[in-house]
């Protein structure tokens, strides 16, 4: 737009400039003009002034006076030197086309008038000869000078007709000029004016821009403060735990990396709340995570100098404590980690419940010369293994890792991993130890004890392996292979005419709570009441919750009967123990072994056996080793007797064997 304006105003303004330049040249030419007009006037002022001499001096002329002629001759002469030349000149002027003026009537005023002056002067010698008469001479050169002084006046309005022309024509270029001039002025003008209001609107515009450019950088610099506030929180956020604000395991990475560098001495405690699965499935999820919140506000107010705390898990917490040459010395760690213990003793609050737990401590130490825990995860991995031994050590303390927990601890890692290859490859198979009526020595039942047919290391105990898989929580995996493939063979037995009258197998805690458990019974018809069940009286001590006593009952109720195993040697109440209908106690081995050293330990049982009668549940020891227990057992009025007197546990051969061979000989 402004851009159309401009060359617009150009194109006027160079139409205007070639006008004045065209005028310009018309003017110069006509003032030329003027100027020839003006010359020619003079010429023509002195023409008239030299003709009327001329027309003097005939008039005064006297006979035939030498003097005068010659005066008239020379006067004649300077007159004809006027239109002679123009007449020269004629060239010229017309070269330069100098047209304006009526130049070709000027010449042909001129050359009649050099031709007039021609015959005056001719006219001279004819009378000074004699051959004009004075009359005859006055009068042809009175009508010649007449001519040559009209002639001037012929001259006149010509020359002054022209150049009055002229004079307009210049008038008219003035005027022209001068609005020309107006013109460009007022054109230029309103184009600077434009020009200006141009510069005013760029100048606005550019405030405008100017001022949204500072916004745009306020903007920006709203944004960048915003996208570093961001950034400071995602790099705050990838380094702490959301829940309780700690730093987590990344950041614990990155500490212990700088702490690698200065080669400073420390102590990694690796804390973990015992039963924290529990507290979140019983109490809910917000229990959980308030216990947690709990739990780093206690490590915090330790206030433990020159250490990290960090949450590296869920229930899972760090500690880090730099240790001074002195604290390394006097193993200040140890007390630390006792502290944590003790603090986290104190039950949590919430919902008006008090959520109970306890918390184990793994420890590692890096100093400088112990050259195996140069890498973070490794020492993170030696506080792991300590925490692990305190776990499977009764928890709620601490551990300190040291090379032989290593052993430990690797070589039941080695075990657990063949455990699940061996529950896979269904290498755990029953055991049959046979159980006797106490008078008559019948054979009243069996009881199926597991062994590991292992393919490298034989056959093994279950002391061997149950612990690890006990830990490894698959304790009841086993307890369920066993049942089954033992009540598989009870069931054999009866096929090939083999009468046992009960089958007992061992139970763990992990199978009881196994919510699987009963379906899978279900799939057999147990109401025969000839499956036994033996529990642990330390089980029930442990947790005797709602939980296990509605699986037990569903177990009675399937018609599954129930042993306490192991009797006598935990701290039980009869009274609790009672309330879930045992059918059966099982005098602990140890007792027996003790009874025929000790009066004390006879009386023990002699007490146990009584109780039992007297609260009308069946007696069963086992280790019976000997003759004289049996007989003992037998006069205190124990019902059943396990042991090797009779008979160590049996493959299911040779148990088959056994029992043809003892029956045959109970016959004879
Ligand atoms: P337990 O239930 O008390 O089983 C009796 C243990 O005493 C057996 O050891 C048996 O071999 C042993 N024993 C039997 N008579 C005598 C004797 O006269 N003298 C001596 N010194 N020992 C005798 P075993 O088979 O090594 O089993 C050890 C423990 O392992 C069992 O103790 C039981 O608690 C557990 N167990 C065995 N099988 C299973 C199972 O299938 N599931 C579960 N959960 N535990 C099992
Ligand atoms: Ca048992
Ligand atoms: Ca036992």
């Amino acid at each position: 737009m402004k851009g159309n304006h401009q060359t617009l105003v150009k194109r006027r303004l160079l139409v205007i400039n070639v006008v004045i330049i065209l005028t310009s040249i018309v003017g110069l030419f006509s003032i030329l003009e003027v100027g020839r007009g003006v010359g020619f006037h003079e010429s023509n002022i002195q023409h008239l002034g030299l003709t009327s001499q001329l027309k003097e001096k005939t008039g005064n002329l006297v006979g035939r006076s030498n003097k005068e002629l010659d005066d008239i001759r020379d006067l004649l002469m300077e007159i004809r030197k006027e239109p002679q030349s123009c007449l020269d000149s004629r060239n010229l002027f017309l070269e330069f086309g100098l047209r304006l003026l009526n130049t070709q009537d000027i010449f042909t005023i001129c050359e009649t008038d050099t031709q007039v002056i021609q015959q005056a002067l001719s006219l001279l010698p004819r009378y000074e000869s004699g051959e004009l008469s004075e009359s005859e001479f006055l009068s042809q050169f009175k009508q010649l000078s007449d001519i040559m002084h009209g002639h001037s006046f012929q001259f006149r309005p010509l020359v002054s007709r022209t150049v009055d022309f002229l004079l307009i024509v210049a008038a008219i270029i003035i005027v022209l000029k001068g609005f020309a001039v107006a013109v460009i002025s007022l054109i230029s003008s309103r184009s600077i004016l434009l020009q200006f209001q141009n510069v005013l609107n760029m100048e606005r515009e550019l405030r405008v821009t100017n001022e949204e450019l500072n916004i745009s950088i306020d903007v920006l610099e709203m944004q960048k403060g915003q996208l570093h506030q961001a950034q400071k929180s995602a790099e705050y956020n990838a380094l702490h735990d959301t829940l309780t604000q700690l730093p987590n395991r990344r950041y614990l990475n990155q500490f212990l990396d700088t702490l690698f560098e200065t080669d400073e001495k420390f102590a990694l405690l690796h804390i973990d709340i015992d039963g924290f699965k529990q507290i979140n499935d019983t109490r809910g999820h917000k229990a959980g995570d308030f216990v947690l919140e709990r739990v780093a506000e206690r490590l915090k107010s330790l206030e433990i100098d020159n250490s990290l705390i960090a949450r590296v898990g869920g229930d899972e917490f760090v500690i880090v404590k730099v240790l001074s040459e002195n604290e390394f010395r006097q193993s200040s760690f140890e007390k630390l980690a006792e502290k944590v213990v003790s603090i986290m003793a104190t039950p949590v609050k919430y919902d008006g419940f008090d959520c109970r737990f306890s918390t184990s401590v793994g420890v590692a130490i890096y100093s400088e010369d112990r050259s195996d825990s140069k890498v973070s995860k490794e020492i993170l991995a030696d506080a792991d293994l300590a925490l692990y031994h305190i776990k499977m050590n009764g928890k709620n303390g601490y551990a300190v890792y040291n090379e032989d927990l290593r052993k430990q601890l690797t070589d039941k890692k080695l075990l657990a991993d063949e455990i699940h290859l061996a529950l896979e490859a269904e290498q755990f198979v029953p055991f049959f130890q046979p159980q006797f009526k106490s008078g008559s020595h019948e054979l009243s039942g069996v009881e199926a004890l597991v062994r590991w047919e292992h393919p490298k290391r034989g056959l093994l105990a279950p002391d061997k392996f149950l612990p690890v898989a006990e830990d490894m929580g698959v304790i009841g995996d086993i307890d369920r292979l066993v049942f089954e493939s033992a009540y598989r063979k009870f069931k054999d037995w009866e096929s090939i005419g083999i009468n046992v009258p009960r089958l007992s197998v061992n139970i763990s805690l992990n199978r009881l709570v196994d919510p699987k458990m009963m379906e899978q019974l279900e799939q057999h018809d147990l109401s025969h009441g000839r499956v036994s069940f033996e529990l642990l009286e330390s089980i029930l001590l442990d947790g005797c919750d709602d939980e296990l006593l509605s699986a037990i009952s569903a177990l009675t109720r399937m018609g599954i009967e129930l042993e306490l195993d192991d009797f006598g040697s935990g701290h039980a109440s009869i009274i609790g123990l009672l309330e879930l209908h045992p059918s059966r106690f099982k005098i602990d081995r140890q007792l027996i072994k003790a009874m025929c050293e000790s009066p004390e330990q006879s009386a023990l049982v002699k007490s146990i056996i009584g109780i039992g009668q007297s609260v009308n549940v069946e007696i069963i020891a086992e280790g019976v080793e000997s003759l004289e227990q049996a007989t003992l057992l037998n006069e205190y009025g124990c019902d059943y007797l396990q042991g090797y007197y009779f008979s160590k546990p049996l493959s299911n051969d040779d148990f088959i064997k056994f029992v043809r061979k003892y029956s045959h000989r109970q016959a004879a």
